[in-house]
């Protein structure tokens, strides 16, 4: 389940925006749709609000935000180190513990620099589109 960061307020609005992303069971998401589906549980909510919830949730690594697919979107995420495997056919969104990135000691000795994090999402056709 997706998680606040320490401090920040769980109002009725954020309640119905999580409880929202919580149904999105995996697939990619756009802070439009959310909106909209949170709004039939907390008819005040703002689009303002519900980006700004995305936002926080992002900090916390609950969310990632897929930048390269046409409107920004966001997915669910696990605490682990993971990358994404994204769908351009459907749009699906798959976890992959996979993980071919440089090791920090590599960057530091031939760059002197220290990598803090690192993102890579991974375009493609899924199974079931392939088939
Ligand atoms: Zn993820
Ligand atoms: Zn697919
Ligand atoms: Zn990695």
């Amino acid at each position: 389940m997706s998680v606040l960061p320490p401090g920040a307020r769980l109002t009725p609005q954020r309640r119905a925006v999580l409880a929202a992303i919580g149904r999105t069971k995996g697939a990619a998401f756009t802070a439009a749709e959310i909106h909209k589906r949170a709004r039939k549980e907390h008819r005040g909510l703002g689009l303002a609000t519900t980006y700004r919830t995305l936002e926080l949730l992002r900090e916390t690594g609950g969310l990632h935000a897929l930048r390269s697919v046409g409107t920004p979107s966001y997915v669910r995420c696990h605490p682990e180190h993971h990358h994404h495997l994204v769908c351009i056919s459907c749009g699906s969104v798959e976890e992959t513990e996979l993980c071919a990135a440089p090791s920090p000691a590599v960057l530091e000795r031939r760059y002197g620099f220290s990598p803090q994090a690192h993102e890579v999402e991974i375009y493609g056709t899924c199974r079931r589109c392939a088939a």
